[in-house]
């Protein structure tokens, strides 16, 4: 069976900042299961992002990143549509709001993001450790909860579970 083109959109590159990351998903169908390919390119910095994973659809997932380093707030995130974003040490949750389409960033793009959309969220004390944190003075935990399953964020230190009920 030939691959199936499941998403076709084009995102705002996190390396140069452009709205020319384009970004196709397929599924193939294989003996042992679907699997999911990734095959998103920027036209115009040439950042490409492959991957390849099982696929299954609706299958809630939470994963969890610990930011300590800089390499951890320059690492690759990609929040779906569907993803709610907390970081409890900041005081920040957001909802996947309706007209919110996926955003590939990095961890510090995520938080420039924040500071920007959030507004009256953002009291004023929080935005200056939202600040420190993007500037590595603290460490903070980023979890994305989907229930859609799709978000990733690539550092090896990850954690990713599935949980067998939604929270409660
Ligand atoms: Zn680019």
């Amino acid at each position: 069976m030939e691959p199936q083109l499941i998403m076709d959109e084009v995102f705002k590159c996190p390396i140069c900042g452009r709205n020319t990351l384009n970004a196709k998903d397929y599924v193939y169908e294989t003996p042992t299961g679907k699997l999911l390919l990734s095959n998103w390119e920027c036209n115009e910095c040439h950042f490409l992002y492959r991957d390849v994973k099982p696929y299954e659809t609706n299958e809630p997932m939470e994963l969890s990143l610990l930011v300590s380093t800089d390499e951890d707030l320059s690492s690759i995130v990609y929040r779906s549509a569907f993803a709610t974003l907390t970081i409890p040490e900041l005081g920040v949750e957001v909802q996947p709001g309706s007209a919110y389409q996926g955003t590939v960033t990095t961890v510090r793009g995520l938080l420039e993001i924040i500071i920007d959309n959030v507004g009256s969220l953002c009291k004023k004390k929080n935005c200056e450790k939202i600040r420190d944190a993007m500037n590595g003075k603290i460490s903070f935990t980023l979890i994305l909860n989907d229930p859609s399953g799709t978000s990733f964020i690539k550092n090896d230190k990850t954690k990713s579970t599935r949980p067998l009920y939604p929270s409660q």
